[in-house]
Order: C-alpha cells, then structure tokens, then sequence
C-alpha cells in the first residue's frame, strides 16, 4: 500500500481535503481523507508529496493526435472551407512515418500536461497501435465518412482493457451518408460503447443540411460524393436524430450552430456534448453558448480538437479559456468539463474523473499553495497553473 499526502486533495471539483491523503494498493484507491482524521498505521507509509495539490488527472474528450504533424500548417483565416481543403492536402503531403512520429510526441506532451485519458479520432486508423501501447487511456475512434463502407473494413471493437476501448465514429452529417452513420451507430451500440460525431461546426454545414445546396454540396460534387440520398432536415442536431443516431452514448461534438429545440433534443436524448472552444473560435471566430446547456442541466466535457485547429492539447489551456470568455460559469463546472463530465461522456467514470474509493489512482500533483481560497478561488488557481514539467505522480 501506498499513502500519497499533499496539504490538498482536491477530490472532486466540490470537495478539497486539507492536509489529506489517498491510499492507493494496486493502482487503485482504497481510501481517501484528511491525515488528522487517519489511523496511525496509515501515518508510517506515506509518500509526502508537499504543499500543493494532488487531483485527479483530465480527460481530453475530443481530439486528433493523428494530425500533430499538421501544426502550423493551415491557416485559421481563410474560411472553414478552405480549412478542410488545405488539411486534405497538407496531410497527403505528411509521410505516415511522420504522421505517427508526431503522433506520438503529442500523446507524450499531453501526459506530461496531466492529459492521463483522450478520444482520439483516428481517420486514417494509423494511430491505433500507438494509442493501445502509449501510456494514455481513454477511446480510440476509427473514424469514417463519405457514402462507402465495406461491411469488412469495419473496425473491430474493443472494450477489454478497463481503461482503453476502441470504438467507431462518424465523421460528420455533412460529409457522411445517413445509411452509414446507421451502420456505424449499430455497431458502437451493440458493444455499448460510446459513439462520436462532430456535428453543427459549421454555418456551411447548416446550409447543406437544410438545402443541401450552398458551397459544401458543390464541395463534395467536386470530390465525386454522391449525395442524393441524403435527405434534408430542419437543423444538423435534428438530422442526427432524425436518423436515430441520438442516445445517452452518443458524443457530439462542437455543437456551436444549434438552437434550443436541438438543445432539447440533446437533453431528451441525454447525449453528451463535447466542446472544443479554442478550435471553435480560430476556425469560426464563434464559441459555443456553453451556459445555455448548463441551463438545460447538460453536462458538457471538453476537448481541444487537433493541433491542425488549436495552439496546444493541453486541457488546462482549454480550461482557462473557457474561464476567460465565460467568467460567469462556476469554475467548478468548468473543470469538471474536464474530469467528471469527460469522465462521463467516455463510460469511465467508474475508473476515472474524481479520487474516489474504488477508481484507478490517475492522479496529479500541482505545486501549488491554496492556503487561504475558498473553494472558487482554489479552483481558478488550478485551472491557471502552468508549468508542465512540475505535474506529475
Ligand atoms: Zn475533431
């Protein structure tokens, strides 16, 4: 057994404990609680880690660590067209060497930041190897979209470790069939695995949807996607539905062209939204209405998206962000959307998301003094806290 000791333990984003431990046998905790408070066996084995705070690890719930290499490359400027264009070509020009190698660098630099679990999309299905023998948990995603699919090319799906599945997802409703979406969402629910989708991201992507004219539909003409077949609907989130994609372990991601009709569909549906602000705003100069779900009692995770459409995949970045342009929400909320409603979204939070009896001891220790906060101003200090090379277990 293992005791760790810190003067905070933040066990929740609710609950900090004062000179507190966590007892830890197999990786696993055991106990929680404040030293005072602890019987005198638990005093002789302890790992004193100082004045700062042990909590537990974040979970980034969206991103592509199969496009790191992209950093840099593409303009956020040009318009979300031109995006995805300049994306397509850039990556044809990346070698898979190269694709892996940063890959792999991005997945280190996110542990090393106090990333311990991630949904990576995988669409060319190259990181799967290197999420499985990485140090990060979570869910890899094979990712598909167009209006093809081999019924053989189908991944195989996996929940047999406790904290690394695989699953599949769609791309989005604008780029991917409606008959597929159906055969992917089957899959992923047959395993009761969560599934995830990006969806409402774009003005053009709502423009198709309702009219399926505008400058996506010539878009995928032009790359010989037949898209006849597609059917129109009232909104991109209603579509979704509308095809029975929308359940309680559907991920859907970005969310920034909605309504409060959608808003309550995805409340009804108990789906899971999945925000990644800072790629919102560079790729669309628009973020999602974040407290209007809060008001409809969602519980939002966060993700950063790839280093093609953000700065970094630090989760502690996409924290003080969402601080920043939305000081009115609880911070406890917001690092929640870190911890415990990621936690959620992935099916993990039996394993992960707080300190609790029972959890994986995915923890990390930041250096710092929160003597004399309460507990909103504790928890801002958190979120501030940058020095990557400090956060560890
Ligand atoms: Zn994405």
């Amino acid at each position: 057994m293992q005791i760790h000791r810190a003067k905070h333990i933040l066990v929740s984003p609710w609950h900090i404990i004062e000179n507190g431990y966590i007892a830890v046998v197999n990786n696993t905790i055991i106990d929680v609680g404040s030293i005072a408070a602890a019987s005198s066996h638990l005093k002789s084995n302890v790992i004193d880690h100082g004045s700062g705070v042990i909590m537990p690890a974040l979970l980034n719930a969206h991103t592509h660590f199969e496009l790191s290499a992209l950093q840099g490359k593409i303009s956020f400027d040009k318009g979300f067209n031109n995006w995805v264009r300049e994306l397509i070509k850039s990556r044809e020009e990346c070698t898979v060497g190269l694709l892996c190698q940063k890959a792999k660098e991005a997945i280190d630099a996110a542990i090393l930041s106090g990333t311990y679990f991630a949904c990576e999309i995988s669409t060319l299905g190259i990181t799967k190897d290197i999420f499985a023998d990485s140090d990060i948990g979570g869910i890899w995603f094979k990712e598909y979209l167009g209006s093809n699919l081999i019924q053989n090319d189908l991944a195989q799906l996996s929940s047999n470790k406790i904290h690394k599945k695989e699953s599949i997802a769609g791309h989005a409703p604008h780029t991917t069939s409606p008959a597929i979406l159906n055969v992917l969402k089957k899959e992923a629910k047959i395993a009761n695995l969560p599934f995830s989708i990006h969806v409402a991201e774009s003005t053009d992507e709502t423009e198709f949807i309702t009219t399926k004219k505008g400058s996506w539909a010539d878009f995928l003409k032009e790359r010989g996607i037949d898209t006849s077949l597609w059917g129109k609907s009232r909104s991109p989130v209603q579509h979704l539905d509308d095809i029975g994609l929308i359940d309680n372990l559907t991920l859907l991601i970005h969310l920034l062209n909605v309504d409060t009709a959608d808003i309550e569909i995805i409340a009804n549906r108990q789906a899971k939204p999945i925000f990644c602000p800072r790629s919102n705003f560079n790729l669309h100069k628009k973020l999602p209405d974040i407290p209007l779900f809060l008001k409809y009692g969602l519980k939002p995770a966060l993700g950063t998206d790839s280093l093609a459409s953000t700065e970094t995949l630090n989760m502690f970045d996409e924290m003080l962000y969402v601080a920043k342009n939305f000081p009115a929400i609880n911070p406890s909320e917001i690092l929640a959307m870190a911890t415990t409603n990621s936690a959620d979204a992935l099916c993990f939070s039996k394993i992960a998301g707080t300190l609790e009896k029972g959890k994986i001891a995915s923890f990390i220790y930041l250096p710092l003094d929160l003597t004399h906060k309460n507990l909103s101003d504790s928890i801002i200090s958190i979120i501030d806290y940058r020095d990557e090379q400090q956060i560890n277990t």
